[in-house]
This record gives structure tokens, C-alpha cells and sequence, in this order.
């Protein structure tokens, strides 16, 4: 069994329906458990800025499964969602990325975890933070202020507070 780390965001349509489903289908794959979700965030968009405000959740699960496997089961469910890849950085249905596999450095052609744009990211560090506060010590500069203040500094606005797993699906029937 290893613990992991995934940021989920979306801004394209029904946002909340898309993380849900998202975590839904991980969910429901056999060797993958979900065991804690973050609070729901909303992020004015980074690198490529001409679209609209993402929300984000960050997410824990239990899995059997290796990191590759976690990585082609986060596209497939990608792919069910109806992502569609055109421009990097750009708007999407959802957005699956592995921050953390277990203590794993992985550098891989296609997978590098720590996901290596995951410090510098106040909508990954701040959801993080709420389900992690000592896993993500070590590489954390957010973990030296209050979760409040950071949320109030860094344009990442608390956007509906989670109360666990079965409270987020219940978000969306
Ligand atoms: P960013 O990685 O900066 O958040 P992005 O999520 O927009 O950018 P994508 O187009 O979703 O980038 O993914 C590009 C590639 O990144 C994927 O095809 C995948 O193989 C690779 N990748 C590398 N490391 C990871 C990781 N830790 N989690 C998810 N994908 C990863
Ligand atoms: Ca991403
Ligand atoms: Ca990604």
C-alpha cells in the first residue's frame, strides 16, 4: 500500500462536476481509495492567462498500484471526462497530476514526482497544506504561514469548505 498525493483542477463548464466525477471514478477503481479530500479552491489561471478561473482540490489515496499505473489511470479518467490537450497550461475539463507517490523521487520521461511544479503553487500548496500539514513540511515554503493567511495572500480564494470524502461526492448527485 502506498499513500499518495493528486491535485485535481478544472475550468471548463460545470467545474464542481467535473471534480467530483473525478474523484468518483478513482474512487470506484479497484485499487485506488480515496481517503481524504481538500476543500474546494478557486485560482485565477497561471502561465497561460487568458481563460477562465480554475477550481482545485487536492486529494489523498491508498493505492496498490504503482506510480505508472496511477499516471495511466489519472489520463484515462482524464480521457472519460472529455480533456481534450491543445494549448499547455491551457483550459481543461480536469487535470489529474501525482504531487506525491509515498516518499518516491520518480524521473521518468513521462512522470516526475514530486511533481516538480508543485512548491511554487499556492492552488496545489494550500489545498495540500489542509490535508497534509506535516507531509508537506519538508518542501513547503506555505507551511510557514497560517493556512489563512496564505489563502488571503496568494489570490486563492476558499471556495466551498469539505467536511470528507462522503460530503464532496454528495456535491454533485
Ligand atoms: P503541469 O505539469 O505544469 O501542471 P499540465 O498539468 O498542464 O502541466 P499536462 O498537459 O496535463 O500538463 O501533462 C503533460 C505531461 O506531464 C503528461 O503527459 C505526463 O506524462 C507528464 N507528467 C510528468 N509528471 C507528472 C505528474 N507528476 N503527474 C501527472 N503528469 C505528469
Ligand atoms: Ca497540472
Ligand atoms: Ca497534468
Amino acid at each position: 500500500m502506498t499513500l499518495a498525493y493528486l491535485s485535481i483542477g478544472s475550468n471548463i463548464g460545470d467545474r464542481l462536476h467535473h471534480l467530483v466525477e473525478a474523484v468518483r471514478a478513482l474512487h470506484s477503481h479497484d485499487g485506488v481509495e480515496v481517503l481524504a479530500v481538500s476543500s474546494i479552491y478557486e485560482t485565477a489561471p497561471v502561465g497561460y492567462t487568458d481563460q477562465a478561473d480554475f477550481l482545485n482540490v487536492t486529494i489523498r489515496v491508498e493505492t496498490v498500484v504503482g506510480a505508472q499505473e496511477l499516471l495511466a489511470i489519472c489520463q484515462q479518467v482524464e480521457q472519460v471526462l472529455g480533456r481534450e490537450r491543445t494549448i499547455r497550461w491551457g483550459p481543461r475539463t480536469v487535470d489529474l497530476d501525482i504531487l506525491l507517490y509515498g516518499t518516491d523521487n520518480i524521473e521518468a520521461e513521462n512522470l516526475v514526482v514530486p511533481h516538480p511544479r508543485m512548491h511554487e503553487r499556492a492552488f496545489v500548496l494550500i489545498p495540500l497544506l489542509e490535508i497534509a500539514p506535516l507531509i508537506a513540511h519538508p518542501m513547503a515554503p506555505g507551511k510557514l504561514y497560517s493556512e489563512e493567511v496564505a489563502v488571503q495572500d496568494s489570490g486563492v480564494l476558499l471556495w466551498k469548505k469539505v467536511d470528507g470524502v462522503e460530503h464532496f461526492l454528495r456535491l454533485k448527485g
